[in-house]
This record gives C-alpha cells, structure tokens and sequence, in this order.
C-alpha cells in the first residue's frame, strides 16, 4: 500500500513492505510517511539503545534483500515467510 492509498482510506498507517532509511521492515505514519520502529528509538535517544537496535537492522537488512529481491514476504501478520506468490507487483 502507498501512503497515497493510506490517505484516501483515512488510514494512520500503513505498510509498503519497504526498509525505512535505518533499514526497519515496518509500518509508516500516513502523516509523514515515517517509520513506526524509529520513533521510539529516536525518543529515547540513547546510544546504547540505538546500538542495540542497530544488530536488529543489521538482520532486518538481510531480510529486506531477501524481500527485496522476491524470495521473502510478510504477510498479513507481520510474519516473514519464503514468497509464496508469482505475481508480485514491481513498484517503483
Ligand atoms: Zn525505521
């Protein structure tokens, strides 16, 4: 889904699959299209706590070429498994 579709159905999120800029596979805020994992991150705005999130990402960048390049998915769930559809949309 685009933020653009998310407007249009009124919706606070949503989620287009896409890593945000540190990398997180997660929903985004249809206000300003930010990542729902940053902001707490950036509200505690400890090192130790960005480090920490930091291997997370690191695993999470791993998934996202996976996703990336169509071997992966998440579901409905927010749960990643092997890509079970051919006929996966090749958004710009
Ligand atoms: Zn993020």
């Amino acid at each position: 889904m685009t933020r653009k579709e998310a407007k249009e159905r009124g919706l606070t999120r949503y989620f287009n699959r896409k890593p945000c800029p540190v990398v997180h596979i997660a929903e985004r805020k249809t206000v300003n299209g930010g990542c729902v994992e940053c902001r707490p991150i950036h509200n505690a705005g400890k090192a130790r706590e960005l480090a920490k999130a930091r291997d997370e990402i690191l695993r999470g960048a791993v998934i996202a070429a996976l996703i990336e390049a169509g071997w992966m998915e998440i579901d409905e769930n927010g749960e990643l498994r092997p890509c079970a559809t051919t006929n996966r949309k090749n958004q710009g």
